[in-house]
């Protein structure tokens, strides 16, 4: 059996994916860390990137939860030349704790002492 999406689409159907981004999506906090509003834009990104070496398309291979400082990072590899990149993401920033805790109710648990950080320039 199988629904028909509706036309938003991907918003309805990928739990992952938060409808309320706005366009500080991706900026740079002041540390440099990449604004990330939802779980899912967090692989759109890396899947946006290339390897600098060899214009191959880049593999996540590790997802570091550090939420305890308000990040999380996904560790990827060139699948061609075998380089790392990392790719540190904000998720302190009030968008994405904002739809975490709608997305969690009472299981939602703020583990980041620190005041949520913002983003300081557009890439
Ligand atoms: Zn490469």
């Amino acid at each position: 059996m199988a629904f028909k999406r509706r036309s938003t689409g991907k918003s309805d159907a990928d739990p992952g994916f938060n409808p309320n981004r706005t366009p500080d999506l991706f900026a740079l906090t002041a540390e440099g860390y990449i604004i990330a509003q939802d779980i899912a834009c967090q692989y759109e990104y890396v899947e946006a990137q290339l390897c600098a070496d060899c214009g191959c398309p880049l593999h996540v291979i590790a997802q570091i939860n550090r939420s305890y400082q308000g990040l999380n990072e996904l560790v990827t590899a060139c699948p061609n030349c075998g380089r790392n990149y990392s790719f540190i993401f904000d998720v302190s920033n009030e968008v994405y704790q904002r739809w975490w805790a709608q997305r969690l109710g009472d299981l939602y648990v703020k583990n980041y002492e620190g005041p949520p950080r913002r983003a300081a320039r557009r890439h």
